[in-house]
Formats: structure tokens, C-alpha cells, sequence
């Protein structure tokens, strides 16, 4: 089900996943179709949501949307259940607070496209649930949230559609962070803001749909056409080493009455590591060892070079 404040504005720049020509409703509306004359590709409505997904080359097929298969449904509640087992986020609510007031002092009603949205994010309430702001959530999987059917391989938007793209926790599960990181780029204004969130020193969490892991510096390169605002370490290295933690008493059995025993002891032995993140995330170094990193940065048409990239490494470890 839709929330109310997430209502599709049907009046959006929608653009054909397979040839970005413009998309449009049908009049019978259980459609969507590509103007294209060579493409005139449609796409299916399925309770009310829209599946734009790009069949040809994505890793998901509308049939599966269609059949409501599962897709990443249960994995994205497994992310949601992890994330509220430790906190490995410590400074999203600061973060996205800070995009909301960056936003809100240029743009009177910003819009926002979330990529990873069918549930919400730690701290992501302040920026979302802003009555300035407006959202369209996408994802890969229906959800409390999911108002569109959406690979970031593909964004099914016009260029400059948005004035910020949200994807927290979500480029590692793309087999192309590249691409979607070009996407984002393409359908942001000028100017406009990116907001990204990915682990670095934590273990797979979603199945076949985990690819990847970025430093801070690899977080930074693949947003080489933007201009930094702020990056830095989300967890520090006690979040990290609690991952590490449980996931070493997760390995010893897959029995699942001794998994629930295991599982236990880890955690009632392991609560107290997230805490010395207080101390020691915002030491110098705390982002060679971050459980997870983010960028906040604005569309350039400066693409920053590899050259410049090494040369602004800061880390404790390079000095
Ligand atoms: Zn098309």
C-alpha cells in the first residue's frame, strides 16, 4: 500500500528505461508507453505502482514483479532487521538533516528521488517526512514505500528531473555502481544534491544481491562528477568489529536452534562495541576502519581526476 504523502505525481518526467524517450501514461492508465515510434515499449501498472525496469539488461524481470515473486521483498527485511541490531549508522540523522537544510535554502518544495526506498532508511524521517518536501520513492521490491518499479541501472526519469537522489545502503546491491552513479547524474539538475550511503568492513547482508564493498576514497571516485559537501565514516571501527563479531559465531552452524543460541551469545557479549563509537569515530583514521562511509556532494561538470583523488587522501594512515 501507498503512503498518502507518497501519491505518484503522474505530472514527472518519466523517461523509458530503454531509450530515455519520454514515457507516458495510457488511457486506460493499467499502462505505461514509450512515444519512441522505434521503441513504443509499455510497461505494466501492477496495483497501482508502475514497472519500469529496462527487461533487456536488468537482473530483474517484470514478470516477477507481475507474478509478485520475490524479488529483494524478504531481503529488504532482513536489511531492516540487521540495521535495527546495531546502529551502524551513527550520523545519518546529522547528514540528512544537513541535505534537508541545503535543499530548503535554495528550493521552496524540493523534490527528491529515493532510490532503495520501498522501506526507510535510519535518519532518513527528518529529510522525508518534511512537508516541503517532495518524494518518489522507487525500488526494486514492493513495499510500505514503493511508488515505482525502478533499477538505478535505468532511472526511468527525464535528465534533470530532480533536485536531489537519496540512495542509502543501496549502490552495493547493484551489479553497476558505476552506471548508477552516472544515472544519479543524469537525472539531478544542475547543482542538484546526492546523498549516498554504503558499507565498507561489513559482511554480506542480501544474498545474490550484494556485490560490493567502497573505501572512502572508492566511495569518493565513484562520485567523481560531483563536488563534495561532506564524506566521511557513518560506524566506526566498534560497529565494524561487532559485525565482525557475530558474524564469526554465525559461521560455526546454519542448525537453527543452535544459530538462535549462538546468535544470542554474540550479541549479549557483543552490545557493549557499538558504544565506543562515540569516542572513537570522529578520530583521524576512523574511515580506514568504518563499518560503512557516505557521500553528500552537488552535480558538477567537473569530473574529478584519479591524480587529485590520491592527493586528497587524509586518512591517519598516510601520514
Ligand atoms: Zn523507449
Amino acid at each position: 500500500m501507498i503512503s498518502e504523502k507518497t501519491q505518484l505525481d503522474r505530472s514527472l518526467g518519466f523517461a523509458c528505461p530503454r531509450c530515455k524517450m519520454r514515457l507516458v501514461f495510457s488511457s486506460t492508465d493499467m499502462m505505461m508507453k514509450c512515444i519512441h515510434p522505434a521503441c513504443g515499449y509499455q510497461y505494466p501498472i501492477h496495483q497501482s505502482i508502475p514497472i519500469l525496469i529496462n527487461d533487456a539488461s536488468s537482473a530483474f524481470c517484470i514478470n516477477d514483479f507481475l507474478q509478485n515473486s520475490l524479488t529483494y521483498f524478504s531481503q529488504g527485511h532482513h536489511r531492516q532487521k540487521t540495521n535495527c541490531r546495531i546502529p551502524m549508522n551513527q550520523n545519518a540523522l546529522h547528514n540528512f538533516a544537513h541535505v534537508r537544510d541545503l535543499l530548503l535554502h535554495d528550493i521552496p518544495t524540493p523534490l527528491i528521488l529515493i532510490l532503495g526506498g520501498s522501506i526507510r532508511g535510519i535518519g532518513s524521517e527528518v529529510l522525508l517526512d518534511h512537508p516541503k518536501v517532495r518524494c518518489v520513492e522507487t525500488d526494486i521490491s514492493f513495499g510500505p514505500h514503493t511508488q515505482i518499479i525502478c533499477d538505478a541501472h535505468d532511472i526511468p526519469f527525464a535528465n534533470e528531473t530532480f533536485d536531489a537522489v537519496v540512495a542509502q545502503a543501496v549502490l552495493e546491491h547493484v551489479a553497476d555502481p558505476y552506471r548508477c552513479a552516472d544515472e544519479i547524474h543524469r537525472v539531478l539538475k544542475p547543482s542538484g544534491l546526492v546523498y549516498s550511503e554504503i558499507p565498507f568492513m561489513q559482511q554480506v547482508h542480501g544474498g545474490a544481491y550484494d556485490f560490493t564493498r567502497f573505501t572512502l576514497q572508492g566511495h569518493r571516485r565513484l562520485f567523481q562528477k560531483f563536488e563534495p559537501i561532506e564524506y566521511g565514516p557513518l560506524g566506526g571501527p566498534g560497529t565494524a568489529l561487532a559485525w565482525a563479531y557475530l558474524h564469526f559465531f554465525d559461521a560455526w552452524t546454519q542448525q537453527p536452534t543452535w544459530r538462535k543460541i549462538v546468535r544470542g551469545f554474540a550479541r549479549f557479549t557483543s552490545f557493549w562495541l557499538k558504544y565506543t563509537d562515540a569516542i572513537l569515530l570522529n578520530r583521524p583514521g576512523a574511515s580506514d576502519a568504518a563499518s560503512a562511509t557516505f557521500f553528500m556532494g552537488r552535480k558538477s561538470e567537473q569530473t574529478l581526476s584519479d591524480r587529485e583523488l590520491v592527493r586528497s587522501y587524509h586518512s591517519a594512515s598516510n601520514r
